[in-house]
């Protein structure tokens, strides 16, 4: 057998499906409590290492195995996959991801196993206490108050005047210093830390701000910005957050030194020149992502408005969405040695797939509910002559940067550009790496036709066959199809409402087709809806509860729900609201529709759970285990039949509805 069986489509035909995007009201921009925390929990913590607290775990390949802490057997059944963060016991059929595991273990209900898991992951639950609020405001007033002293220091005739002499050789006017609030920090060691006292504020608060040093053994305090030129942080509010600093020493060293990390200074969610260039952003709707300070600040002299810059760390998936708010579209100014590199190419890649992750229900001309995924993002490579920064370019010819901005090559593109210098594109291993290199990248694009494009484009480039890079492609979607990896840093994602809230939404709102449809289930031969059909914990906690509450009559919605956590009453709630939004479906073919959906999951569970035993199977074919390879071929072939059953019962649903239609 090969594992040509997997190539079933499961997932629902994705089409590039534009919606009303004005750009203001991006699905990810609606912050809600809840899912951050548990999205922060998931993060966080690593399912090996908490699962290795409560069963040992032998190595196995890529994964972990065990012996079921659910079941009695004597040879292990029980796995842990890291790359997915979930676990699944071959015996016992159970399984889920860390919260499925506490809840089980710990015999704890969804609130107490998040109290459980945020405290070990350092995750805040609570809201602000008020003394924690009144603190955060002091802290922006001290550094107010801090840039104004800077900012007159740099003004002020004799005091300023090095620094002055600095940005003028630098070409920056006094205008432009004027609106960043450019300043100047004297090279003292307690000036400001005496003119800020002065004013009451307390050593403890200037210490917490960054503004301040304590000395090592605790002797005394000095001011951490000396004899430097400052550079206000602000964030896209435009309320000072932190400072950059740098030195006006040719030879001085370092160039630039940042406050430290503070409540309100967090450089993998700043973005410096947000504040100024959002609105540029949004009427060009493209925003040009550049890596120092000074490269930002040329640029809005010059008018070209729309820069900001990433705080000399690699670009976060934070720092994306913040920008997506006011567009789709990103240039990367970038060192063509730092573009090309690979950790930016992954940055990019965990970027794209982080953006474009939200599915929306909708109905197509035939009648069908179909979900498709948002607009994706675009992302383009400036690439600059060698030796040139975009602040230098500027400066010697803002027509050569406008030039080089208007030829920014999409990141396709780029990067079948870049592989070509990079792979040694005449050895099977080469060809092998850049294909999968920039596979992931094309699949980025949205549109066929243009997928097609660069697919051939890079057969033609690498010299392979463009069936190889198809089925390389297809096996690529299937592992991007799991879960989730990590790492994924998405403190702000907002929840997304998919299959599985749909059908959820579905069921909470009619729940007499709960059992129609598992009647139905049942007489197609396929076991009914299950909580272990759902991946998301919430939605499978909520199911549960949902269906357990049935069981006990009670089926008014409102009274189920004011028994619920509060977390789970806030997402049924934006369950309830996302599917208020969604084109109604007439209520003669919402039981077929719904019985589509539910099947559809259960093919996903399944596709899941096949891809699990793959990877078992292919770790036992490694190590020669014959036995272990046999025997995951039969659980391959009961799940495949399976899978085969539920394909069956899907096209005759949509058989049945494309007759009624
Ligand atoms: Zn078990």
């Amino acid at each position: 057998m090969t594992y040509t069986l997997f190539c079933f489509k499961i997932r629902l035909p994705v089409i590039a499906y534009l919606r009303e995007f004005g750009g203001k009201n991006l699905p990810w921009t609606e912050g809600t409590g809840s899912m951050g925390v548990v999205d922060e929990v998931k993060e966080r913590i690593d399912i090996v290492d908490l699962i290795s607290q409560y069963v040992p775990l032998k190595k196995a390949g890529r994964n972990f195995k065990a012996l079921c802490p659910f079941h009695t057997e004597k040879t292990p059944s029980f796995y842990v996959f890291p790359h997915t963060q979930t676990w699944h016991c071959f015996g016992c059929n159970a399984g889920g991801d860390v919260f499925s595991f506490i809840m089980k273990k710990e015999n704890m209900d969804f609130r107490e196993a998040l109290r459980f898991l945020a405290a070990k992951a350092g995750v805040e639950l609570e809201k602000k206490p008020p003394e924690e609020i009144e603190r955060v405001k002091v802290l922006r007033e001290v550094l107010s108050v801090a840039a104004d002293y800077y900012h007159r220091l740099l003004t002020d005739p004799e005091k300023g005047a090095k620094a002055r002499a600095y940005l003028e050789k630098r070409g920056i006017r006094p205008e432009t210093a004027e609106v960043f609030r450019l300043g100047y920090a004297l090279d003292e060691w307690h000036n400001l830390e005496k003119y800020m006292t002065g004013l009451g504020y307390k050593r403890e608060i200037l210490l917490e701000a960054g503004l301040l040093i304590q000395r090592e053994d605790g002797s005394g305090v000095y001011d951490r910005f000396r004899g430097r030129l400052i550079i206000p942080i602000r964030d896209e509010q435009g309320r000072v957050v932190g400072f950059g600093a740098r030195t006006l020493d040719p030879e001085g060293a370092p160039k630039y030194i940042n406050s430290p990390a503070t409540p309100l200074f967090d450089k993998g969610r700043l973005l410096f020149g947000l504040d100024m260039a959002k609105e540029s952003i949004r009427t060009q709707d493209m925003a040009i992502i550049v890596e120092g300070y000074m490269d930002v600040i040329q640029a809005h002299q010059m008018g070209f408005r729309n820069v900001v810059a990433s705080m000399g760390t690699a670009l976060t998936e934070t720092q994306l969405r913040k920008l997506a708010r006011y567009t789709k579209r990103f240039a990367l100014a970038l060192d063509p040695d730092v573009a090309g590199s690979e950790a930016t190419i992954r940055a990019l890649q965990l970027a794209e797939e982080a953006l474009d992750k939200e599915a929306e229900p909708f109905i197509d001309p035939r009648g069908m509910l179909r979900f498709e995924e948002r607009l994706k993002a675009e992302f383009f490579i400036i690439s600059l002559p060698s030796g040139y920064d975009p602040d230098a370019l500027i400066r010697e010819s803002p027509e050569r940067w406008e030039e080089r901005v208007e030829n920014a090559l999409p990141m396709v593109d780029f990067y079948i550009n870049v592989i070509t210098q990079k792979f040694d594109l005449n050895s099977p291993r080469g060809k092998a790496e850049a294909v999968r290199t920039v596979i992931p990248i094309i699949q980025g694009i949205p549109g066929e036709i243009e997928r097609d494009h660069y697919i051939h484009k890079l057969a033609r480039l690498v010299k392979v066959d463009e069936m190889a890079i198809r089925r390389e492609m297809l096996s690529l979607r299937r592992r991007k199809s799991r879960p989730r990896a990590k790492p994924t840093p998405s403190k702000e994602k907002a929840p997304a409402f998919g299959l599985e809230e749909y059908v959820l939404a579905q069921v909470l709102q009619h729940p007499h087709l709960l059992e129609l449809i598992e009647d139905q289930m049942r007489a197609l031969a396929i076991p009914p809806l299950d909580e272990a059909d759902f991946a998301e914990v919430e939605n499978r906690v909520l199911f549960g509860a949902w269906k357990a509450s049935l069981d006990k009559g009670i089926s008014q919605l409102e009274a189920f729900v004011d028994t619920l956590d509060p977390l789970l009453q806030e997402r049924v709630h934006f369950i309830m609201e996302k599917a208020r939004n969604s084109p109604p479906v007439p209520l003669e073919k919402l039981e077929q529709e719904v019985l589509n959906c539910a099947l559809r999951l259960r093919g996903i569970n399944l596709h899941r759970y096949l891809q699990e035993i793959r990877f078992l199977q292919e770790e036992a074919q490694e190590r020669g285990d014959q036995e272990g390879v046999a025997h995951y071929l039969d659980l391959v072939k009961s799940q495949v039949e399976e899978l085969a059953t539920v394909h069956r019962a899907l096209a005759q649903c949509s058989g049945e509805k494309a007759r009624a239609v």
